[in-house]
């Protein structure tokens, strides 16, 4: 991500470098005192209001033409409390800083995704999540958070208030500035990955079983010779890669169980064992669909994609999410399997990208990733999110003015 500010010239742009917008104003309040008084400036304006935390979206959410609030000058872990399992932390805060305070209390994250340079907000506000039926998203261990509001005021949000809450844990930026959260997290544990390389017919008999019998499994389907390489994937040597799989897959251990980082089998504290490393090369679309129809709809986007090549290049990415209880969440009330496919920066691969929408949309009632491109349209989203509309009427109660919306984000959910 790069934002800056020099004299009269501000410039955004997102991770990839995919959206861009020159703001107004670009701000990087040092406490919450400073948050309120830029949204009140804002709000008397009749302005607009975006919050960027590391900018790893692919989606327009960052854009305006008001005020961009940064958060490189809010991080930090503020508080563990071990016995009630919380952590608290400032906004900018990274996933892989609450690593260590939390390790040394005996804790960790429940879950985690495939990076961990997100910003907590920021990973939060778009559902971000690792993979495993048993987990949800980074969103729904919050249990309390400060918002500073369309009028410039704090609101605190908590367990009393449980439709607040569960607006609060995946909001996209539209309720207003977090500026603190409490999360709930779990006794420490460390992580045992095994990764190998499935054939299409290991990946029909074996990926939904192991996916609800271990802790977690997650694969990228390649869908020619090529396509490993784009992710920098180990496949086995001599063996060809073309519909076939790489896969890790992961049991819990004991806290204490020794590192062992032996190649293709290692043992490590959770934090470490999480996250990848990925170069800024790809966008992404990706949609979750019911667990029940997983297999069918990884064999519907595996057949699109044999058939849109060479536009489909990149490997898709297969995970499962638990179900949780935040409104805007992609598995409000249902488990799913995770869906992507990403494209080449720079290259046009909408018609593919439209395809896929269409497929697992229409057939398949897919939700979408807030911070992936996606076409969801406000019918589908009333349709498909279930506490869609709630969702509205508290955006509206706490924002009524809409300061906090974008173009991107207003005919969804003004
Ligand atoms: C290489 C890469 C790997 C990825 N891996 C995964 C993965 O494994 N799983 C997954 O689910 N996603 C993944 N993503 C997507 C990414 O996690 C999400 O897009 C996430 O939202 C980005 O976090 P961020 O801190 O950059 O947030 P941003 O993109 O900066 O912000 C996301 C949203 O949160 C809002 N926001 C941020 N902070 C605040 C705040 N304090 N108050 C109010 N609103 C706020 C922003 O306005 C925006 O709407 C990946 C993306 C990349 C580029």
């Amino acid at each position: 991500m790069s934002a800056t500010s020099q004299g009269t010239s501000r410039f955004f742009r997102n991770w990839v470098g995919n959206q861009s917008c020159t703001p107004r104003d670009i701000r990087s309040p040092a406490d919450e005192a400073e948050v309120q008084e830029i949204v009140r400036d804002e709000a008397a304006r009749g302005g607009q209001v975006r919050v960027v935390a590391t900018g790893h979206s692919f989606t327009p959410v960052h854009l305006t033409s008001g005020t961009l609030i940064g958060l490189d000058r809010l991080h930090g872990v503020l508080d563990v409390d071990a016995e009630r399992r919380r952590v608290t932390a400032l906004p900018g805060t990274a996933i892989g800083a609450f690593g260590e305070p939390l390790w040394e209390h005996g804790l960790a994250l429940k879950n985690q995704g495939d990076i961990d340079t997100q910003g907590i907000t920021g990973a939060m506000g778009t559902a971000t999540h690792g993979s495993g039926l048993g987990y949800q998203h980074l969103g729904a261990a919050l249990r309390r958070c400060r918002v500073v509001t369309g009028d410039g005021e704090v609101v605190e949000i908590g367990e009393d208030d449980p439709d607040l809450l569960h607006a609060a844990q995946v909001s996209v930026g539209m309720l207003g500035v977090i500026t603190e959260v409490e999360l709930e997290v779990k006794e420490a544990y460390a992580l045992r990955e095994e990764v190998a390389q499935w054939s299409i017919g290991e990946i029909r008999e074996r990926f939904v079983p192991e996916s609800e019998a271990r802790r977690h499994c997650s694969m990228f389907w390649c869908p020619t010779d090529e396509s490993a390489a784009l992710y920098g994937l180990e496949m086995e040597p001599g063996r060809p890669i073309r519909d076939s799989a790489f896969i890790r897959i992961y049991d819990e251990a004991p806290a204490d169980t020794p590192a062992d980082p032996t190649h293709r089998r290692r043992v490590d504290r959770s934090y470490r064992v999480f996250p990848m490393v990925y170069d800024p090369n790809f966008h992404e679309l990706e949609y979750f669909v019911r667990w029940d129809r997983a297999l069918e709809a990884f064999e519907a986007l595996r057949e699109l994609m044999l058939a849109s090549q060479p536009a489909a290049v990149f490997p898709m990415e297969v995970r499962s999410v638990g179900r949780d209880a935040a409104m805007l969440s992609p598995q409000h009330g249902q488990d799913t399997i995770v869906l992507s496919v990403s494209g080449r920066p720079g290259t046009d691969y909408w018609d593919y990208l439209r395809s896929v929408d269409a497929l697992l949309g229409g057939e398949f009632d897919a939700r979408v990733h807030w911070g992936k491109l996606h076409f969801l349209s406000r019918e589908q989203l009333l349709e498909r999110y279930p506490r869609a509309q709630d969702f509205i009427d508290v955006r509206r109660r706490l924002d009524p003015e809409g300061l906090f919306l974008n173009d991107h984000l207003r005919p969804l959910f003004a």
